[in-house]
C-alpha cells in the first residue's frame, strides 16, 4: 500500500504520479530503471513549471500530424507510459489508427503480460509484441529491445515512442524509420535524433494529442500538409531550451522566491 497524498499538498499532481509509477513497480508493470527515468523527467518539469508551455503544443500538433500523415504509423509502449496514461494513449491508438506494441528494455514475461492487462482494461484490443511467433529482430539494435512485432514497429514508417532510449530511436532511424518521442530532457540523445520531439511530460501531452488528433483527423490531406509547414521541429527543440534556461534566469532574479 502507498500512503495517501493530502489533497491540499501544494504539488500534489507530481506526488500523486509518483506513487502511481512506484505501485506500478509494485505491480511488475515499470521496472526499477523506469523509476529512475521518472526521477529525470520530473526534474525537467520543475523547470518546465508542470504546465504546457506553448512551443510543446505545437510540437504536439507536428506530432500528430506526422503519425495522421504515416503508412503504417505504430505506438511502442513501456512500463512507465503504461501507468502515467493508459486510457489516453489507448484513445490516440484509436483515432489515430496505430496499433499498440509492447516493446521494453527490461523485457519480462510477468511485466509484458501486466501491461498488457492494464491497455486492456483502458479498452485496447490487440495488442502488438506479445505473440512469441510473431517476433522478429531489429540487428542495429544490441540488446533485447531488438525484438519486435512484425505486425508492428518491424513493418511500420513512423514510430511513436514516448519515453524512449537514445540508441534504439537512433538505430530506428538508421533503418529510415519516423521517429516521434516525448522526452522531458530537450538534450537527451532521443530528442536530438527523433524525427519530432515533444518536450513535455507524457501526462500532459498524450492527453492534448488525443484532443489535436481528433481535429486534424477530419483534415484533408493538402490542408494537413499546408498545416505541417508551420512548424519545425529543430527550432522548436531551440525553443524548449530557450524557454527552459529564460525561465531559469527569470527565477534566479526574483527575490521574493528565496524569501519563503
Ligand atoms: P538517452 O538515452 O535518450 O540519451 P537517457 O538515457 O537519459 O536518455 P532514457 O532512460 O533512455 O534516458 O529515457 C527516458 C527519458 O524519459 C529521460 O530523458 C527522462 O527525462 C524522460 N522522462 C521520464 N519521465 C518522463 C515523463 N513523465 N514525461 C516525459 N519524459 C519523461
Ligand atoms: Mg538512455
Amino acid at each position: 500500500m502507498t500512503p495517501e497524498v493530502p489533497k491540499n499538498h501544494p504539488r500534489y499532481e507530481s506526488l500523486v504520479t509518483r506513487e502511481k509509477i512506484i505501485e506500478g513497480m509494485h505491480q511488475k508493470i515499470v521496472a526499477e530503471a523506469g523509476l529512475i527515468a521518472h526521477g529525470r523527467g520530473e526534474a525537467f518539469d520543475y523547470i518546465l513549471g508542470e504546465n504546457t508551455p506553448d512551443f510543446a503544443l505545437k510540437q504536439e500538433k507536428l506530432a500528430v500530424i506526422t503519425l495522421l500523415k504515416a503508412e503504417e504509423p505504430v505506438i511502442s509502449i513501456n512500463g512507465n507510459v503504461a501507468v502515467l496514461c493508459p486510457n489516453e494513449i489507448v484513445e490516440l491508438s484509436r483515432i489515430l489508427e496505430a496499433p499498440l506494441e509492447i516493446n521494453l528494455f527490461y523485457r519480462r514475461l510477468e511485466r509484458e503480460e501486466a501491461i498488457k492487462n492494464l491497455l486492456e482494461k483502458a479498452g485496447a484490443q490487440n495488442i502488438y509484441g506479445v505473440d512469441q511467433s510473431k517476433q522478429e529482430t531489429i540487428p542495429e539494435i544490441s540488446h533485447q529491445r531488438r525484438i519486435v512485432d512484425s505486425r508492428g514497429i518491424a513493418r511500420s514508417d513512423c514510430v511513436f515512442v514516448p519515453l524512449e532510449d537514445g540508441d534504439r530511436t537512433m538505430a530506428l532511424r538508421k533503418l529510415g524509420k519516423d521517429v516521434v518521442t516525448v522526452d522531458l530532457n530537450p538534450l537527451s540523445r532521443t530528442s536530438l535524433t527523433a524525427t519530432v520531439s515533444i518536450t513535455n511530460n507524457v501526462s500532459r501531452a498524450v492527453k492534448e494529442m488525443v484532443s489535436f488528433a481528433k481535429d486534424y483527423k477530419n483534415m484533408n490531406s493538402l490542408a494537413l500538409e499546408d498545416e505541417k509547414k508551420r512548424f519545425d521541429n529543430k527550432a522548436l527543440l531551440q525553443e524548449a531550451l530557450k524557454f527552459m534556461s529564460s525561465r531559469l534566469e527569470e527565477l534566479a532574479s526574483d527575490r521574493k522566491l528565496f524569501e519563503v
